[in-house]
């Protein structure tokens, strides 16, 4: 069996691998375009950042190890350039020589990921403006840095009483996380960057009360947010650095541009090959990773897959959707029944030192697609036990089915330990689990690393409250429908207030219920919830009618979780 790899990084490069290992015999070609096979991309900001030094470092497997270990035929520098279903070729491009040849196929496997969207605006072929997609390209950025007109807009402004060069200014189009990734490291680079966002928040896939922690969080670290704003185009300014012009008549001066603006499946050669392409823009494929020709097959950023909660053909631009894909192609072209379980969209991205981290469907995603069977809770747990160490609170966002329990997605941001808990999320929102499942599950536990109670159990534990009835449950946004009760103490209140709440502190409440009016709903209010808690259970005992405000003073206005 004689089968090509279009693409030769993460989709493709574990197809080859995998295929390898399952079939001795088969004759693998994998070509790709570039210079690099098996490059890290999630790298590349690190590298424009001088954390990874080495280019080297970034080259996880070359051409000679392909080769060598897994006895593929690894061609780089080498574009496929036309696909002929019918007579099952493929046509090959040597990108040095332009010479083109023909190679057969049995199977063929298109991995050609998503190339960085770049509009046709005034100026984007200006020098100084990058994106970060390559190798090639993190290296062209470190060089204009290191060489380029920044060192001579420093130089010009350079005299002998004045010997500080002025920042160098940064302007990074687009808040997704290669965007806020590259302006952290540009920051730790000493440049003043500035992150232009069309939409009204940084991190698209989150809710906007959990965006915008980040976004406090990043301004309070040197990135400047101009959010609600796109690019209109690039002009050539004084001393040869730029100015970035936006559709609101605004204009950012910029030494360096990044453009990050998403990614655009790579269509081209599926289209070629008279393919299915999908209402998302993705090339269509089955569980199977066949695509709508039985012998072809298409992985990676390029395919439109089953979001796992919502069922909706959508695009998902990672590595671990890739690389799981690459192998399920391998495995079934080897004659194995494998099948991919659709995507959460699990994510990860840590900025100066904290992490945002989330999984499965946002609120915004179920009020988009209509669906109202749904609570969220919000808590902020520490990462671990309070007295050892080090703890920090972690904010978390936990969404779940209203009729059932089953677990619909989780959000969560912090410095310490974020990932697990939104890993450990994620494996049960894939094995099906329920909020009920969470509160039962049982994780590791010492001081240092979480709580008896972790917070993937607490969020379990307040969830399930909600749905046995024990905590009803009240949001921020009909606060005013309710008689509002705020049970902190009264050096809380000195800090920040509730208009119009009445005042009992949770110790004094059950010789003070006499105050409280027995005709109207109480809405609890404390720091986290969970005084609250304690207090809507004493209300409820006591034939009050009470609901606990979800998240309490933190998720009022969700922005000073973060303090670091
Ligand atoms: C800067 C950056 C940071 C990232 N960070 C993360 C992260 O932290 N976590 C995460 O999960 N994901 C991250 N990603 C996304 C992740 O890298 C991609 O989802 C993944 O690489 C997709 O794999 P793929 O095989 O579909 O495409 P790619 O890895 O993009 O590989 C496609 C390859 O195909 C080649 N190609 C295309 N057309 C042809 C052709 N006609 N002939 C020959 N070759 C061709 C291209 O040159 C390219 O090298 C990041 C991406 C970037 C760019």
């Amino acid at each position: 069996m004689k089968v090509i790899i279009v693409g030769g990084v993460a989709g493709g490069a574990s197809c080859a691998a995998r295929l390898r290992r399952l079939d001795e015999k088969a004759e693998i070609i994998m070509v790709e375009r570039g210079p690099y096979v098996s490059y890290a991309n999630c790298g590349l900001p690190y590298h424009i950042g001088g954390v990874i030094e080495k280019e080297s470092s970034l080259l996880v497997a070359n051409e000679k190890t392909f080769r060598e270990q897994f006895a593929v035929d690894c061609r780089t520098r080498c574009e496929a350039i036309a696909v002929s279903p019918e007579k099952k070729t493929v046509q090959l491009r040597n990108v040095a020589t332009g010479e083109v040849t023909t190679e057969s196929y049995d199977k063929l496997v298109l991995s050609p990921g998503a190339p960085s969207i770049r509009p046709p605006l005034p100026g984007i072929d200006l020098p100084g403006i990058f994106q970060v997609r390559t190798v090639p390209d993190a290296r062209a950025i470190r060089e204009w840095i290191e060489k380029g007109s920044l060192f001579l807009s420093g130089m010009n402004s350079y005299s002998g009483f004045q010997t500080v060069r002025p920042k160098p200014h940064a302007v990074v189009i687009g808040g997704g996380f290669i965007g806020l990734e590259t302006a952290e490291n540009l920051v730790h680079r000493g440049f003043d960057a500035v992150v232009l966002e069309l939409g009204d928040q940084i991190l698209a896939p989150i809710d906007q009360e959990m965006a915008r922690i980040v976004e406090g969080y990043v301004e309070r670290h040197g990135i400047r947010l101009a959010l609600n704003d796109g690019v209109a185009g690039f002009k050539q300014a004084a001393n040869d650095t730029l100015s970035v012009l936006t559709k609101s008549g605004k204009s950012h001066p910029a030494d360096l541009v990044i453009l990050a603006l998403g990614v655009r499946p790579d269509t081209t050669l599926a289209k070629s090959a008279g393919l299915e392409i999908g209402q998302r823009g993705g090339i269509r494929v089955d569980e199977q990773m066949r695509t709508s020709n039985p012998d072809i097959f298409a992985v990676g950023d390029a395919v439109e897959v089953k979001d796992f909660v919502t069922g909706e053909w959508s695009l998902i631009a990672l590595a671990g959707p890739a690389n799981r894909q690459g192998r399920i192609a391998a495995d079934v072209i080897a004659g194995r029944d494998s099948r991919f379980r659709g995507s959460q969209g699990t994510s990860v991205i840590g900025l100066f030192g904290a992490t945002a981290a989330w999984t499965g469907a946002s609120e915004k995603t179920l009020k988009r697609i209509g669906d109202k069977d749904y609570e969220k809770v919000y808590l902020y747990p520490n990462s671990h036990a309070g007295y050892y160490p080090g703890a920090r609170p972690i904010a978390m966002k936990v969404i779940f089915r209203k009729s059932n329990g089953k677990l619909l997605g989780a959000q969560a941001l912090g410095e310490d330990n974020v990932d697990k808990r939104i890993s450990a999320f994620a494996m049960a929102l894939q094995m099906g689990a329920t909020i009920y499942d969470l509160e039962e599950a049982e994780l590791c536990y010492a001081p240092q690393f979480g709580s008896a109670k972790d917070p993937v159990n607490f969020a379990g534990m307040v969830a399930a409250d909600v749905l046995r009835g024990d905590m009803p449950l009240s949001h921020w946004d009909s606060a005013e429908k309710g008689f509002l009760l705020d049970v902190r103490e009264p050096f809380e209140l000195a800090v920040e207030d509730v208009p119009g709440a009445a005042h009992i502190p949770l110790g004094q409440l059950r010789a003070r219920l006499g105050e409280l009016p027995r005709d109207k709903e109480i809405l609890v209010i404390c720091r986290s919830g969970q005084r609250a808690y304690s207090a809507t259970r004493l209300l409820l005992q006591n034939g009050f009618k009470a609901r606990n405000l979800a998240g309490g003073m933190l998720s009022r206005f969700h922005t000073l979780i973060l303090t670091n």
